[in-house]
């Protein structure tokens, strides 16, 4: 059976790049299946809660008990990294993580552009953008 993977979620402002797996792998060409984020955090959540009711139960989990088969890699990087929805800090971080400490080469100057860019529209537009902060709905979750 085959590995599935999970797809990347992408920066809302960043849709027109390629896509990738939280592995790494082009979406283009990845072997095996691929799942959404939504997919995974469901698996992983009924997976969860079913090792930890076994857990309380202080029962030995049975062999029947598999973890999804998912990506390790994927499993880690989505697990820890949230969707853009569900925690935007977490998966700016997770973006930006990808430069290191000395971020280099076009895709770090590319991010560079896009992020003084979003702080230009937000100087230029200051009324416009703290009316839309101020009516976010904050549905930021920590996990
Ligand atoms: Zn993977």
């Amino acid at each position: 059976m085959p590995v599935a993977h999970v797809i990347r979620a992408v920066l809302p402002w960043r849709t027109d790049l390629p896509e990738h797996t939280e592995c790494g792998r082009d979406l283009a060409n990845v072997p095996g299946d691929t799942i959404t984020y939504a997919e995974f955090h469901e698996a992983a959540t009924e997976y969860t809660a079913l090792v930890r009711s076994y857990q309380r139960a202080k029962m030995k989990i049975p062999a029947l008990v598999r973890r999804p088969n998912i990506c390790k890699t994927c499993w880690d990087k989505a697990a820890h990294y949230p969707s853009w929805d569900r925690n935007p800090i977490r998966r700016l971080w997770r973006h930006l993580d990808q430069f290191g400490y000395f971020p280099a080469g076009r895709d770090a100057e590319r991010m560079c552009r896009e992020l003084w860019a979003m702080a230009r529209l937000a100087t230029r537009h200051r009324n416009e953008f703290n009316a839309l902060v101020a009516e976010m709905d904050l549905g930021y979750q920590r996990d």
